[in-house]
């Protein structure tokens, strides 16, 4: 059967879109595939469609709960059963259930931590895995903005699975950190599919305000006046909420914060208002976008400077999917630098934390993980917040047998001052792009190492010259006000679905 019927057949579309149809063809011919592919391109597919080819199970390595669960959905979405995701959510029994039937189904998404545990891999060991997928596959790399160590041992874990066929996928990946994907995996032969990174119906827009409060009222005023659907990204779930009250008090009614502080039915039924156009303005933090397959986002705000231009495009990425013209605006205020230092200071523990941590180890003379899982009060008590916690245990726990804390301890210090150079690194890159007086698209594209853009753009960027008025909202329809009665019935769906894919 031809590429295009299955794909109408499995998952009801008439074509590829850019990049797909290459990735696939070139899995099936056996290839180990790297694919960079921009959000929103359907990465997803680039693995779910030979899953109807291939014989075996396809097995998905996914960094985050929310990311797995929106694809088991999305496969469930069109029909597809035999999915299963091995992750902590799963209940004991079911977990027993699961690993004894493992080839029962035929996508099997696993966290990284899951993948390390030897009950898991000798399962794993025992059916054909016929793909192996990286979703996310920066995450290998310790040049990645998003670095997880456990994404670091992949290469080894797939080594132990027979060196099965493997894509890795990614939309955001500089040259080095392609490079780190490659050598991780030992992917000796491999074809390598990119797509541009560069979204041209998205034009970049920098303002530069003189002070916080100016820069209130300019997004005030550009949400009143722009094309609506949008979202405005925060760094701070409290300036988030305030924002969207604020919003509301202005005559923006259709305006809601979204963050991870709210709980899971709250967050559901926002996501699914603001898809189906009955919320125009989502003020969000970073928690807000993953499987939010909205085509029509006009604009993307940031109010606070991001941490990273990977992580800039991710959620800018998010405007314009269906090819309409759409803006990415960022607001500036000088100072702005300071917050994601400390965002990214606060990820990592500090030089004292792990001293004090160190000596009380030292002192009761007990060196392993299970001794941290035990003693959680030492968390407490040394204020690590869970990331912290997490990179101590790690590291505590991949050197066991080294009877030397000391070196435990210079090891941890070593990778925490080389992930903050990094993470540094990133921040001052995005403001030299923000003070830059050069075309915003091409320095992204330099950022990348793509060569050579073809055409030039209408309203590319502030620098090349924009006209803001292009983005100005139109006659408005009386608004149809929010009904959460109508989201009643869906969201009571929704969890119960979501009980019964437990
Ligand atoms: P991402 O690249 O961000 O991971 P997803 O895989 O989540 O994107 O896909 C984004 C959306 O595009 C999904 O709703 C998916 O069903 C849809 N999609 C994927 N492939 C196609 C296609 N060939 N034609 C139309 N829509 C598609």
């Amino acid at each position: 059967m031809e590429l295009e019927e299955l794909l109408y057949k499995h998952f009801g579309y008439q074509t590829f879109k850019t990049g797909q149809k290459e990735v696939i063809s070139s899995l099936l011919e056996g290839n180990h595939t790297i694919a960079m592919l921009p959000t929103g391109t359907g990465k997803s597919l680039c693995y779910q469609l030979p899953g109807y080819c291939l014989d075996g199970q396809i097995l998905i390595i996914s960094p985050l709960l929310s990311l797995m669960q929106d694809q088991v959905e999305q496969l469930m979405k069109f029909g597809e059963k035999r999915v299963i995701a091995l992750n902590s959510f799963l209940a004991p029994d079911r977990r027993s259930y699961v690993l004894k039937n493992l080839a029962k189904f035929k996508y099997i998404f696993v966290s990284p931590e899951m993948l390390s545990l030897p009950i898991i891999l000798k399962r794993l060991q025992a059916i054909t895995i016929s793909l192996f997928v990286v979703d996310e596959a920066h995450c290998i790399s310790q040049w990645g903005y998003d670095f997880r160590p456990d994404y670091g041992k992949l290469g080894d874990y797939r080594k132990k699975l027979g060196n099965p066929l493997t894509l890795a996928l990614t939309a955001t990946a500089t040259k080095k950190v392609r490079e780190d994907i490659i050598q991780s995996l030992s992917l000796e032969k491999y074809t390598k599919i990119e797509s541009t990174i560069d979204r041209p119906n998205i034009s970049f827009c920098v303002e530069e305000v003189p002070n916080y409060h100016d820069k209130q009222s300019r997004l005030i005023e550009l949400v009143l006046q722009i094309q609506k659907p949008g979202v405005i990204y925060f760094s701070s779930k409290k300036i988030a909420e305030q924002m969207a009250s604020l919003l509301v008090e202005k005559g923006i009614k259709r305006a809601m914060a979204y963050h991870g502080g709210l709980d899971q039915e709250q967050r559901i039924l926002i996501q699914q208002q603001f898809i189906h156009g009955q919320l125009d303005v989502i003020c969000a933090t970073s928690a807000f976008g993953m499987g939010v397959n909205k085509e029509d986002i006009r604009f993307i705000i940031h109010y606070h400077m991001p941490m990273q231009i990977e992580s800039y495009l991710q959620e800018i990425g998010r405007a314009g999917r269906d090819g309409e013209a759409s803006i990415a605006i960022l607001l500036f205020s000088p100072g702005d630098e300071q917050l994601p230092i400390q965002l990214a200071e606060s990820e990592l523990p500090t030089e004292l934390q792990i001293d004090w941590l160190f000596s009380h180890l030292v002192h009761s003379g007990i060196q392993n993980d299970t001794f941290l899982d035990e003693n959680q009060y030492l968390r407490e008590q040394g204020g690590f917040t869970e990331v912290q916690w997490r990179i101590i245990h790690d590291f505590i726990k991949n050197s066991q047998g080294s009877h030397n804390l000391e070196q435990v301890s210079n090891r941890i210090k070593e990778f925490v001052n080389e992930r903050l150079k990094v993470k540094i690194e990133g921040i001052k890159f995005l403001k030299k792009w923000i003070k830059s007086k050069s075309c915003r698209r091409d320095l992204i594209i330099d950022y990348f190492e793509e060569v050579g853009r073809k055409e030039s753009l209408m309203n590319c960027c502030d620098i090349c010259g924009i006209d803001l008025d292009s983005y100005q909202a139109g006659e408005r329809e009386e608004p149809n006000y929010v009904n959460e009665g109508i989201w009643k019935d869906y969201l009571a769906n929704i969890l119960l679905n979501s009980e019964l894919s437990k």
